[in-house]
């Protein structure tokens, strides 16, 4: 699959709508922009990939919709070379976001085949993590901790308390708290025992699974 001008139209209309939707930082609706969705999804769904939906991915999991992608970004109040821990690779393509908005970016994916895909598919088109990963991501990555802030892109039942210890203090946790559907969920970490929460209302994720397959 290629990267058209058909393309780049319709990222622009993708960034107008999203922005209309409320989100309101420049960096987040650059990098929507700038990364070729369709690129991350299987050329059957070309057509729709700059609908605002979520679509499958395969191992049973999704991309996540746009808005919500853009939701999280823009949460994590990112600042250039921010070392950022998103748990829940999937696709690639919330990676892909934060490392056009300047973070360097550490991915955890529990899913082999996910795992594999994507980390042949984001050199090819440019695009540098840090550090990929294959693991469970309730353990955090302990040996590259501290992070500036900690995005978990799927539904968590409780906070996983070793991603709150690899937060710097004012670090912010974003993460989907919740079984069926999830409360998106903000900690900012005030201290070494205290922790700030904020609560945005209602999103549906995939589960994050523990000790499961
Ligand atoms: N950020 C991804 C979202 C994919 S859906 C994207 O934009 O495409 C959530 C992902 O979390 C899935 O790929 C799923 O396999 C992964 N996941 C679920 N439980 C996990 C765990 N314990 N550790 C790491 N990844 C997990």
């Amino acid at each position: 699959m290629k990267d058209t001008a058909k393309h780049q139209g319709l990222r622009n209309q993708l960034a107008a709508i999203l922005a209309q939707k409320g989100i309101t930082d420049k960096n987040v609706l650059e990098a929507i922009k700038k990364i070729p969705r369709h690129l991350f999804l299987n050329s059957s769904f070309e057509d729709y990939a700059y609908q605002d939906k979520a679509f499958p991915i395969g191992a049973g999991q999704t991309i996540s919709q746009p808005y919500t992608v853009a939701f999280q970004s823009q949460l994590l109040e990112i600042q250039k070379d921010h070392k950022i821990l998103e748990i829940g690779t999937g696709s690639g393509y919330q990676t892909a976001v934060l490392f056009m908005m300047g973070a360097k970016v550490y991915s955890v994916e529990r899913q082999n085949e996910l795992f594999k895909t994507t980390s042949v598919l984001l050199p090819k088109l440019g695009i540098r993590p840090k550090h990929l990963s294959f693991g469970d991501g309730y353990k955090g990555l302990p040996n590259h901790a501290p992070f500036d802030s900690i995005i978990v892109t799927a539904g968590a039942p409780i906070i996983p308390k070793p991603l709150m210890a690899q937060l710097k203090i004012g670090g912010r946790l974003v993460i989907p708290l919740g079984e069926e559907h999830q409360i998106m969920t903000m900690l900012i970490r005030k201290n070494e025992t205290q922790f700030e929460k904020h609560e945005f209302g209602e999103f549906r994720f995939v589960p994050l699974l523990e000790n499961k397959n």
